[in-house]
Parts: C-alpha cells; sequence; structure tokens
C-alpha cells in the first residue's frame, strides 16, 4: 500500500540508517522522521516505528474508534537527569516519543543542554537555521518587512518630534 500523505514515524538513533535505507527521512524543520508522500515502499516496512496506534490500525487489529484514550499517568514528580533532582513533571517539557510523556532533562537544563549543543556544533546548527529561514521564507520576509515599516515609523516620529523641538525652541528664544 503506498500513501498519499505524509507518515510520521518514532525512530530509535539506532535505527537510523536502517530506516533511510527504506526511504524515511528526518525532516530537520518538524525534527521528525517522516515517509514522504508517494514513497513506494509499502508503509508495512516501516512497522517498527510506526506510533503504536497508527501501526496497530495498519495492520487492522484496532479499529480506530476502538482505541481508548491514553490514561493521564498518576507520575507527580520526576527525576531529571542531568541535575539530577526531583521536580514536578509540569517541570519536564513535552516529548510524545518518551514513555511517560515528558522529556528526560528539566527545562532549565534542556536549555542548557541545547546551548552546549549549539557551541559544540556551530555548523550544523548554522546550517538547519538557513535550512529553517528557507521553509519559512515568506514569514521571514513579513517579518523583515514590518519590521522595516515599523523603524520608519519610529524614525519619522523621532524626526517630526525633533523639528517640533527646534520649532518651539525658536519661538522661546
Ligand atoms: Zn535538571
Amino acid at each position: 500500500m503506498d500513501q498519499d500523505r505524509t507518515t510520521y514515524l518514532i525512530v530509535p538513533h539506532a535505527d537510523r540508517a536502517r530506516a533511510r535505507a527504506l526511504g524515511a527521512q528526518y525532516d530537520g524543520v518538524i525534527k521528525r522522521w517522516i515517509v514522504p508522500p508517494g514513497a513506494g515502499v509499502p508503509l508495512a516496512a516501516f512497522a517498527p516505528w510506526l506510533p503504536p496506534v497508527l501501526s496497530a490500525l495498519r495492520r487492522g487489529v484496532v479499529q480506530a474508534r476502538a482505541v481508548p484514550a491514553r490514561k493521564p499517568k498518576p507520575v507527580t514528580n520526576k527525576q531529571c537527569a542531568r541535575c539530577l533532582c526531583e521536580k514536578p513533571v509540569a517541570d519536564f517539557g513535552l516529548d510524545r516519543t518518551m514513555k511517560d510523556g515528558r522529556r528526560s532533562l528539566c527545562k532549565p537544563c534542556r536549555l542548557e543542554s541545547c546551548r552546549e549543543w549549539r557551541r559544540a556544533n556551530p555548523d550544523i546548527f548554522r546550517a538547519s537555521k538557513a535550512k529553517y529561514r528557507r521553509a519559512h521564507a515568506d514569514a521571514e520576509k513579513a517579518r523583515k518587512t514590518a519590521y522595516r515599516l515599523a523603524r520608519r515609523k519610529q524614525r519619522d516620529a523621532a524626526m517630526t518630534a525633533h523639528a517640533f523641538q527646534r520649532v518651539s525652541v525658536n519661538v522661546h528664544a
């Protein structure tokens, strides 16, 4: 069965090469493994990496309506893998690929760890930023135009104020 829509995969680090060989791609913009539409490979080939519900649907094991809503885990605290502090789960970012749906690093640690990674991999970071910009070129253009207009308005207002001040100084002199 070929597919006309993008399929999202959960590919563990160790499986990357295998998934790529089958035609899966890593989309750096959305940071997800995908099977692009019309890849020409049956989805069944990607079975190990299909999200659990989708995988069960494809296998015909469950009907769409029979999928039970995922119960929220009763976990309230979690230990950060970096600072080793025990913190409320709300202090951990969301991550659907994790068993408990949360990242393993707390938010401050995650920030720090991302910062370190960027510092250690400036080239990859720069390339991914450029890729993001290309993918969002229109929004970027709109943002720049808006910024230019705002700056012009600010400049005009400043010049008007300046001129007004000079006129009033002259009047008072
Ligand atoms: Zn932490």
